[in-house]
């Protein structure tokens, strides 16, 4: 039995092992899994889902506690090259040079990547990490901005001592905690995101402050640039110039591109702190461009039309994947269906005119239907969506968004293509977080004297930062 079977069992939820069987779930998956990524394979019961999240954040703790044993006796953690390599950007950039090219592509980027950051990374391995007081212990490094009076996306470490509070995008996991109640200040974040925070939360306008693109503001005595993070719609990177000297900046959730290393702030700024999207800080993750994926996916379209009593079904999140369906919609000048709620959603996200036309409610009107990513997690519910329209359609064409399919075992393309039946299943990588190649270049664009990752940030390097 594998210990990804067994540790569900334990869990009392062995009725979803079939789910983690098919999306190949494996230790490694497993401990990288989020409350979003169970909710698209399927996992939508609340109960169970709160379940694995809190057993996976025990996992997360245990290895966590692990290392810090490991750190005890050695004071800098060894490259092991038998081991396989884990999430954390700082396991990359924890060793000598020498040491890594064993193992490692020895391109000139990543070594200099390395330069940069190794050292660094040792230095705050050998400090004692300092005691905290109890009253912040919970409030993770990647939330508190040092230098400043700021968090960002920490709504679900409310305090009384903070008045500044920066949302980087609208995003469960980031705004998890921000309710209609709330009454601790300020929220910081992007115009899109204001609108949307309006909509779906219901927070005031005149308890939010929108933020400028690319344009230095001051907020309570310190220097705020925020930038494009070309994630979802409404998304910022966001730069932190204390009094201190200390840039910090935030990445919040990022997929990096040329255009960033054009910047004249970015290329000037000097960080000291990178707050790091880490969600894909391993080589296996190395998928492709957006266009590439985008330009598979119009081909797969114009590929199977030779039926025209064909239904496209593209997933999609609450917020994410627009990009993919606009530019479908866009080059085969075709209208795509969205429900009312979907549609409700991006009124706010700034499309143009030209671009709202591309949306219909009037699903008799289009054969490519946008819809929530865990309705095309498999043929099983596939197979009921193809029941609900058997009158009407008779091959349906499905195309699953996301950077996961790119893992483990997976093949290494711009899609993969199943079919059963009349049914026909694309995984495509449209991933909107970094590729690995891309956080190495991102990395060595920014040069920074610490990384402190913000997903799977358990280890005890994250916690001295
Ligand atoms: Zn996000």
């Amino acid at each position: 039995m594998s210990p990804v079977i067994e540790w569900l069992r334990n869990l009392g939820l062995a009725n979803y092992e079939e789910i983690f069987v098919r999306e190949e779930i494996d230790w490694d998956t497993l401990k990288s899994l989020t409350e979003e990524d169970l909710f698209s394979i399927g996992v939508t019961a609340l109960g169970p889902r709160k379940k694995i999240v809190n057993s996976i954040l025990e996992l997360r703790k245990e290895i966590a506690e692990e290392k810090v044993a490991q750190q005890d006796v050695t004071k800098i953690i060894p490259f092991d090259a038998g081991t396989k390599p884990s999430k954390l950007i700082t396991d990359y950039f924890i060793c000598s040079v020498s040491e890594r090219k064993k193992v490692c592509a020895t391109d000139r980027a990543q070594t200099e990547v390395e330069r940069t950051c190794s050292s660094a990374s040792r230095k705050r391995l050998q400090k004692k990490t300092p005691a905290k007081s109890a009253k912040f212990k919970d409030i993770p490094v990647w939330c508190s901005i040092p230098g400043t009076p700021f968090r960002v996306d920490a709504f679900k470490y409310l305090r009384r001592d903070c008045s500044h509070w920066f949302l980087s995008h609208f995003h469960l996991d980031h705004y998890q905690g921000l309710t209609k109640s709330f009454c601790h200040g300020k929220i910081y974040c992007s115009s899109i995101t204001a609108k949307l925070v309006n909509l779906k939360i219901g927070i005031p306008w005149d308890m939010m402050q929108v933020l400028p693109i690319n344009q230095k503001i001051n907020i309570a005595g310190i220097d705020v640039t925020c930038f494009d993070a070309n994630h979802c719609p409404g998304s910022l990177i966001i730069l932190f110039e204390p009094p201190n000297g200390k840039a910090v900046l935030h990445t919040g959730d990022f997929r990096f591109c040329e255009e960033m290393t054009r910047n004249a702030i970015l290329q000037t700024c000097g960080v000291h702190s990178l707050i790091l999207d880490t969600t894909y800080c391993d080589p296996q993750y190395d998928f492709p461009k957006q266009e590439a994926v985008i330009q598979f996916v119009i081909e797969s379209i114009q590929a199977e039309t030779f039926n025209s009593k064909t239904l496209f079904l593209i997933g999609s999140y609450t917020i994410g994947k627009e990009r993919l369906f606009v530019e479908v919609a866009r080059a085969l000048q075709k209208k795509v269906y969205v429900t009312a709620s979907k549609l409700s959603i991006l009124e706010c996200l700034g499309f143009t005119r030209e671009e709202m036309q591309f949306f219909t409610l009037n699903e008799q009107e289009s054969q490519i239907h946008v819809v929530p990513m865990w309705t095309l997690a498999s043929f099983k519910r596939l197979k009921y969506v193809s029941n609900q329209y058997a009158g009407r359609y008779s091959l349906i064409v499905a195309f699953s968004p996301t950077g996961w399919s790119f893992g483990k075992g997976k093949k290494k393309s711009t899609g993969s293509r199943w079919q059963q039946g009349t049914i026909i299943r694309y995984e495509v990588p449209y991933s909107e977080h970094s590729s690995f190649s891309e956080l190495k270049e991102f990395v060595k664009f920014v040069s920074p004297v610490n990384i402190i990752p913000s997903v799977n940030n358990h280890g005890p390097e994250s916690s001295s930062a």
